[in-house]
């Protein structure tokens, strides 16, 4: 039988940047070089996700400028997905258009309504530059559209309007970790 170490077991547990911070409101640059570097930073992102019992987690949400992200997520049916995308492309969201109550460790002990696609595709490659193909549809499709929208510099909040999007700035205002408006 072929071991592998565990996801994160080397990585370093990193403060997660919260909503406000500049570096999750601006798009990541794309990865150029598939190496050691980016191999510590995919087991940083695992250790940061699993202290923070996340179920996904994006390199700027630790104050890193890469297009990286990270996921151990179930799905509608409880069957757990597990990986790590390099530059990743969100080449098809389709099927349903779900609203769902969704998390962020940047906005830690929030939640709010946000829609998403039922049926999720992501393209990119794995840390030794092999490409690698992520489908989901229910919950883990709403993870890949949310980790993939980070990378672009989008928070979920940014897509709630109205109610939706008052109530949960309030809310960021009072958390213990204190988002103040610019
Ligand atoms: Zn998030």
């Amino acid at each position: 039988m072929r071991t592998r170490p565990i996801p994160g077991s080397s990585g370093r547990v990193r403060a997660v940047t919260r909503f406000g911070d500049p570096v999750l409101h601006t798009p990541c640059r794309p990865v150029t070089a598939f190496d050691d570097r980016l191999s510590r930073l995919v087991e940083d992102l695992f250790a940061t996700m699993y202290a923070a019992d996340g179920v996904g987690l994006a390199a700027n949400q630790i104050g890193v400028d890469a297009r990286v992200f990270v996921y151990d997520c179930p799905d509608d049916e409880d069957e757990r997905h597990l990986g790590h995308v390099v530059n990743p492309a969100l080449v098809a969201a389709d099927d349903l258009a779900v609203r769902g109550p969704e998390g962020c460790l940047s906005l830690a002990g929030l939640e709010a309504g946000v829609e998403r696609y039922d049926h999720a595709v992501v393209e990119g490659f794995d840390l030794t530059g092999a490409p690698v193909r992520v489908e989901g549809r229910g919950f883990f499709a709403r993870c890949l559209q949310h980790e993939c929208d980070h990378l672009d510099g989008t928070v979920y909040a940014d897509h709630l309007t109205g109610l939706r999007r008052t109530r949960l700035l309030r809310r960021a205002r009072r958390a213990p970790w204190q988002w103040r408006p610019a």
